[in-house]
């Protein structure tokens, strides 16, 4: 995907979440599971991830993940 798109896809998804992490993941040390981290996104310091790891890379298939959260799911849990 040209970085162009990716950027496209970046501001929408920042639009849609409303500045904020949208992960509800399991395993994340930073909020509990099943609610939302709600972190709040800065400037380049978020990712954009996948809902599923085959699907498209469109809205609704992405979601806002704050750099905490993608420590703790990258991290292994002890
Ligand atoms: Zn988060
Ligand atoms: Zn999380």
């Amino acid at each position: 995907m040209p970085t162009s798109e990716i950027d496209v896809l970046r501001k929408a998804l920042y639009r849609r979440s409303g500045g904020l992490c949208e992960c509800t993941r399991d395993g994340c040390s930073t909020h509990k599971v099943k609610s939302r981290c709600s972190r709040i996104l800065y400037g380049d310091g978020w990712k954009i991830m996948r809902l599923r790891q085959r699907g498209p890379e469109n809205l609704r298939n992405v979601f806002g993940m704050c750099l905490d959260c993608h420590k703790a799911q990258t991290m292994p849990r002890l």
